[in-house]
């Protein structure tokens, strides 16, 4: 019996995954179409903003922001 347990390449963005936007840490990756597995990171702010641009150039969408949740948690003052 073989279990499938092989994630994706997709499957999980690292805290040394970075927006290639403002160095912060990202949340969401883009892979394009053709691009030979080229692949755009964002913060949740900048794919926010590059989303819609995103899904109609038919990216593959890693979206993590959930996680962003998981940060709250430190005190930020
Ligand atoms: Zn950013």
């Amino acid at each position: 019996m073989t279990a499938a347990t092989t994630f994706p390449p997709t499957a999980e963005l690292s805290r040394l995954d970075r927006c290639d936007r403002c160095g912060a840490q990202a949340f969401a990756r883009a892979t394009l179409p053709g691009a030979d597995g080229a692949a755009l990171y964002f913060c949740g702010h900048h794919f926010r903003a590059h989303e819609d641009a995103l899904v109609a150039a038919g990216a593959d969408i890693l979206d993590e922001r959930h996680r962003l949740d998981e940060r709250v948690a430190a005190p930020e003052a």
